[in-house]
């Protein structure tokens, strides 16, 4: 069965990433590993995550892909002294001369980043001959062009099969740099793709006009989210050997329940169960995340642009991560606020379950009105819930036996 890789932007997420179900785990040092806003590691976190993946027999891939200056490169070789030390079973490069300097001066497999936009076995051959193990396949490619694509080489093969989208060549993008100064090859992206733009003539700067593509605004260069859940066993059946979550700027409780259900869809799928019997609830609960409207990417073809609204969809309110249990109360280290009422624990195994809260207490078993963030309190729960189960609050539920 192929390899669940999940998003890890900072070690919280990775251990939760994890627990929820992920095989392996991508993430990146300080320097280097686009996404500059991820917390990202410090070279202690990287050491600390790295051992916690190997206890539990993952994989920990270093993402090493920003595009780089000659300026930077000493810096580079400090990097690759260090991960000569402590070696992560990946590197993940796009620049051809990080590639060259990691597979010259280390033992660790190679994997050429989606960044590199490799369309063609051609190029993928062609790397193999620079110890290039795997390649993230550009997410520009149709489920027709993987299945071709694999039959020309035995190179490994990855997929993105959820998350944001870019509406360049996967994010080789310069709308950002021009705007901003904030460069997308660099790992600084503000997104914007996403933002509203009107038309203004040359001699009339202060008169925008408004292209009126819908009445919420004109939003033409904003994408859907990509959702390949539905697709898996196609893109399974290509020879994609690894199936990747975006998003390590996405939260703990992001990352957590994106995981857990593409866990729970490839276990049912290697068990020879109806895999397409549980997608409504799978597809109910990625619905529960913040999230732009779902399509299925380049693999069915051209997915066009969300035009209505740059906005995301968000049906629950992440609460907070059961930290303890113990005579039937659970304890909470609250992430949002809590207040009497209705609430789902989510816990791993796609378990969910319904609690209604209705006394809060401090741990000298005071009642509190509410949980604000970032403290600890109590609830009563009918029966055991599992130590880092998710806290939250949805709009409408999607509970089934626990
Ligand atoms: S501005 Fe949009 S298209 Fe460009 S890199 Fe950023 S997210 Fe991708």
């Amino acid at each position: 069965m192929a390899e669940l890789l999940s998003p890890g932007g900072n070690l919280e997420k990775i251990k939760f990433a994890i627990h929820y179900g992920a095989d392996a785990v991508y993430c990146a040092l300080k320097k280097f590993g686009l996404r500059s806003q991820a917390g990202n590691l410090t070279k202690d976190d990287y050491i600390e995550a790295l051992s916690f993946v190997h206890e539990n027999n993952k994989k920990l891939y270093l993402t090493l892909n920003a595009y780089l200056f000659d300026e930077d490169f000493n810096q580079l070789f400090e990097i690759v002294d260090f991960l000569n030390e402590y070696p992560p079973d990946g590197v993940i490069v796009s620049d051809l001369g990080v590639l060259n300097v990691i597979s010259k001066n280390t033992d660790i497999p190679v994997h050429v980043s989606t960044q590199a936009n490799i369309t063609n076995s051609y190029a993928a051959n062609m790397l193999k001959n620079f110890n290039v193990k795997r390649i993230v396949l550009a997410r520009e490619l149709t489920l027709n062009d993987i299945k071709k694509f694999k039959k020309n080489t035995d190179i490994e093969l990855e997929v993105f099969v959820h998350g944001a989208m870019c509406m360049s060549y996967s994010g080789r993008c310069f709308i950002s740099a021009y705007l901003t100064g904030r460069s997308a090859n660099r790992g600084d992206c503000t997104q914007s793709c996403r933002w509203k733009y009107a038309v203004v003539e040359h001699k009339r700067p202060d008169m925008p006009i408004d292209v009126e593509e819908h009445p919420e605004g004109t939003f033409i260069f904003n994408s859907y989210d990509m959702c390949a859940l539905p697709i898996l066993p196609q893109l399974i059946e290509n020879g994609v050997s690894s199936l990747k979550i975006e998003g390590r700027m996405k939260s703990l409780y992001y990352v957590s329940v994106v995981t857990s259900v593409y866990r729970d869809a490839l276990n049912t799928l290697e068990e020879g169960g109806n895999f397409k019997s549980n997608m409504p609830y799978y597809l109910k609960e990625l619905g529960k995340v913040s999230h732009r409207p779902y399509s299925f990417g380049f693999y069915l073809g051209q997915p066009k642009q969300h035009i209505k609204s740059s906005g995301y969809v968000k049906n629950c309110d992440f609460c907070g991560v059961v930290s303890g249990f113990s005579n039937g109360y659970a304890k909470i280290q609250t992430r949002g606020k809590i207040e009497h009422g209705e609430y789902e624990i989510v816990s791993t195994n796609l378990k969910i379950k319904k609690v209604f809260i209705d006394a809060l207490f401090d741990y000298e078993g005071n009642v509190k009105k509410y949980g604000n963030p970032n403290e600890f309190v109590y609830i009563k729960v009918p029966r055991e819930v599992e130590k880092l189960s998710l806290l939250r609050k949805c709009s409408e539920g999607n509970s089934r036996e626990l």
